[in-house]
C-alpha cells in the first residue's frame, strides 16, 4: 500500500552561496552554489507569497531558505530581512549561522558581525562536536573549534547572543563538559542544548556515533540540565515504534519542494504559480507513490528492540525506508519527499 498525501504548502530552497566547510556530519550533500542569485531567489518565494494572497489560501504553507552559509552581501542579507517580514518569520529572522564561514582575520570578523547587527540580526548560531582536536576532526578544518570560540567571543562583543548546539555522539559525550566549560569563555548564551546526529546527509556514515538511551544516563548531571528528556529528540527507536503504533494512520501533509538551480530557474521565472505547483505536485504524487505506507514500514522494517536514539520522526522513517529499500532497490525522486536523504 502506498502513500495519502496532502499538498499545504511548498518549500523554496536555493543555495546561493558555497560552505567553506565540509562537515563530516553534513545533511545537505553538494555544497557548491547553484548559480542562482539572492535576488531571483527572493523574486519567485514574492511571487508564491502574492499567488497565495490572490487566491485566498492564508493556511497555505510557504518556507524558503538559502544556503550553505550565511556568507552573503549585507545588501542580500538586509533584503532576506525584509522577506522573512513579509512572510511573518520574526524569530528567525533574527539569527546568522557561522557554520560554513571562510577564516577572516578578527577586524573583518567584528566589521561581518557589526554589518549584520546594524542590519537587525540579534544572534549567532554555531555547532560544537566536542572540543580541540576531536570537533576539528568533524568539522574536517584543523583549528575550526578555536576559530568557532573566537567567532562567539567576537559577536558577544559585539553585543550578539550566543546559540550553541553540542553534538551529543559516542566520541564527544566524555568532552561535553570541557566543551560547555571553553564555551562560556565566549560568555553566557542564550541557548545551549544537545542534539544527537541527524538520520541524513554524511551523518548516515557514522551510524556507529549513535547514542543509545544507555548512554544518556552516563551523562554529567551539568550536561543532563541542558536536556528534556521528554522531548522527542531522545526518544530510541524503539519509542517510535510505540509512539507510532499509538497514532493515527498515514495521510502525510506534504510541503512541495522547489529547488532553484541555473538549470531551471528560466523556466520557473516563465511559468505561472499554478503552473508549478501542478507539475510539482504530480511529480511529488508519483514519489510517494514509490513509498510503502508508513504502517507497512511500521511493521516489517521497524526494530522494536533498538534502543540508539533518532531526533526526529522523519529520521526514524528514513532509517526505516533505507532498510525497506536495501530488499526492494526502487528508483524515485526521493528528494521530492519528507524521507529525503539530502537537503
Ligand atoms: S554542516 Fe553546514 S557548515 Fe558543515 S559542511 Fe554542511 S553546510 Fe557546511
Amino acid at each position: 500500500m502506498s502513500r495519502e498525501i496532502r499538498v499545504i504548502g511548498i518549500g523554496i530552497h536555493t543555495k546561493t552561496s558555497r560552505c567553506a566547510h565540509a562537515c563530516r556530519y553534513c545533511l545537505m550533500g553538494r555544497k557548491s552554489s547553484d548559480g542562482v542569485s539572492t535576488a531571483r531567489h527572493i523574486a519567485i518565494v514574492d511571487r508564491f507569497i502574492e499567488w497565495r494572497k490572490r487566491n485566498e489560501q492564508p493556511d497555505f504553507q510557504i518556507g524558503q531558505a538559502v544556503n550553505y552559509a550565511a556568507n552573503i552581501s549585507a545588501e542580500d542579507q538586509g533584503q532576506l530581512m525584509q522577506l522573512h517580514k513579509r512572510m511573518g518569520w520574526q524569530s528567525f529572522t533574527m539569527r546568522v549561522h557561522l557554520g560554513g564561514l571562510p577564516i577572516w582575520p578578527d577586524d573583518e570578523i567584528s566589521e561581518w558581525f557589526r554589518v549584520r547587527k546594524a542590519s537587525g540580526v540579534e544572534t549567532v548560531h554555531g555547532s560544537l562536536a566536542g572540543h580541540g582536536r576531536v570537533h576539528d576532526y568533524w568539522n574536517n578544518r584543523k583549528g575550526d573549534f578555536e576559530y568557532l570560540l573566537k567567532l562567539f567571543r567576537l559577536a558577544a562583543a559585539e553585543g550578539l547572543g550566543l546559540r550553541q548546539r553540542l553534538f551529543a555522539i559516542k566520541s564527544t559525550l566524555s568532552l561535553l563538559p570541557e566543551t560547555a566549560a571553553l564555551l562560556d569563555q565566549a560568555g553566557e548564551p542564550v541557548e545551549r542544548y544537545l542534539m544527537p546526529f541527524f538520520y541524513r546527509g554524511t551523518a548516515l556514515r557514522h551510524e556507529q556515533e549513535r547514542i543509545s538511551k544507555h548512554d544518556l544516563d552516563t551523562l554529567a548531571p551539568s550536561i543532563r540540565n541542558l536536556m528534556d528528556l521528554n522531548d522527542h529528540r531522545w526518544r530510541s527507536e524503539a519509542d517510535w515504534v510505540a509512539a507510532f503504533r499509538n497514532s493515527s494512520p498515514d495521510i502525510d501533509p506534504v510541503n512541495l519542494q522547489l529547488e532553484l538551480t541555473e538549470r531551471n530557474i528560466d523556466a520557473i521565472e516563465n511559468s505561472s504559480c499554478d503552473e508549478i505547483l501542478e507539475r510539482l505536485t504530480i511529480r511529488t504524487r508519483m514519489a510517494y507513490d514509490a513509498l510503502p505506507s508508513r504502517g507497512e514500514l511500521l511493521e516489517r522494517w521497524s526494530d522494536d528492540t533498538n534502543v540508539h536514539i533518532y531526533p526526529y520522526s522523519q529520521d526514524v522513517e528514513r532509517l526505516w525506508l533505507d532498510r525497506y529499500l536495501g530488499d526492494n532497490p526502487t528508483k524515485f525522486e526521493r528528494h521530492l519527499t519528507h524521507l529525503t536523504d539530502r537537503h
